[in-house]
Parts: C-alpha cells; sequence; structure tokens
C-alpha cells in the first residue's frame, strides 16, 4: 500500500508538471474513476506539491471509459467532452491526465472484461486510452503532447484466512 502511494504520486507529480510550466496560471484537469480509493489520494498530493488551485478533478465511472462514444448512448461521452471543452477554452487547463485502474467494476460491467483477468482488462484499458487521447488532442490542439493515461495496478487487500 505504502509503494503503491508513493509510485501514484510520482507518476502523477511526473504527468501534471510539463502543463503546469507552461505558464504561471495554467491548470491540469484530472479525471479519475469514481472508486473510493482515489479522489483523497490525488488531492493529498496535490496540495502537498504547492499545486493547491492548479487543478480541477472530474470523477466519472471508469475514468477512460467515460470517452467511449459507443457506451451509454454517448451520454458520458458527451458529459466528458463538454467538460473538456469548458476547462481548456474558459479556465486555461492546458493539460489532462486520466488516472485508470485494473480491478474497475465499470471496466468489468461496461467494456466487457471478465472480473478477473486482468491481462484482458489491460489491454482494453490500453484502446479506450489510446483512442481517448487521440480524440482529445484533435478536438483541443493546445493539448498535444499534455495528454496522459495512467494505469493504476489491482491492489492487494488483506483476507482473513483463518479465525475462530
Ligand atoms: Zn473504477
Amino acid at each position: 500500500m505504502q509503494d503503491l502511494d508513493i509510485s501514484f504520486r510520482s507518476m502523477l507529480l511526473e504527468a501534471v508538471a510539463q502543463p503546469l510550466a507552461s505558464n504561471a496560471d495554467s491548470k491540469v484537469l484530472l479525471l479519475s474513476c469514481i472508486d473510493y480509493r482515489y479522489p483523497q489520494r490525488i488531492t493529498e498530493t496535490m496540495e502537498a506539491e504547492g499545486h493547491s488551485g492548479r487543478y480541477y478533478h472530474l470523477a466519472m465511472a471508469g475514468a477512460s471509459h467515460a470517452g467511449n462514444q459507443t457506451a451509454h448512448s454517448g451520454v458520458w461521452h458527451r458529459t466528458l467532452f463538454d467538460h473538456l471543452a469548458f476547462a481548456v477554452n474558459d479556465a486555461n487547463v492546458a493539460g489532462v491526465v486520466i488516472i485508470d485502474h485494473l480491478d474497475c467494476k465499470a471496466f468489468h460491467l461496461y467494456e466487457g472484461v471478465p472480473v478477473g483477468d486482468l491481462d484482458a482488462e489491460r489491454r482494453r484499458h490500453e484502446e479506450i486510452a489510446n483512442t481517448l487521447v487521440r480524440e482529445i488532442v484533435s478536438t483541443f490542439p493546445t493539448l498535444a503532447g499534455n495528454v496522459k493515461v495512467l494505469l493504476l495496478p489491482k491492489e492487494s487487500k488483506p483476507d482473513t484466512i483463518a479465525e475462530g
């Protein structure tokens, strides 16, 4: 758990560094899954590193999954791109960091990935993420070079294996 936090923190900071350096007021949009494990970590990392006021956080189930045009009759995709348009055109957002995670219920339910098949799930995250990054950059060319998707590993949880 502690190792995961350290690597998550360093990956997130590396991903936001370039867009935040583009000008003194630039911001990043962070898109995470709604999974309860992530919002607090994101806030703690960004605040601890002095990035207070330099980021917006949008949470949608499955993170990159929200960019899948064929799911949910396109409604989640439309919501995501409406937020991106606001962020880029009206709120000085210079970069987007999307935080996916393995063992994601949205990928099981909506992307057809069997529960527990982490290799298949990783491949699906990569497909969705690559398509989404291309669409974001073609829709918002000023973001080119500053769009990144991170995939967090499955977390190990303590199991009770005996009790009496
Ligand atoms: Zn999830």
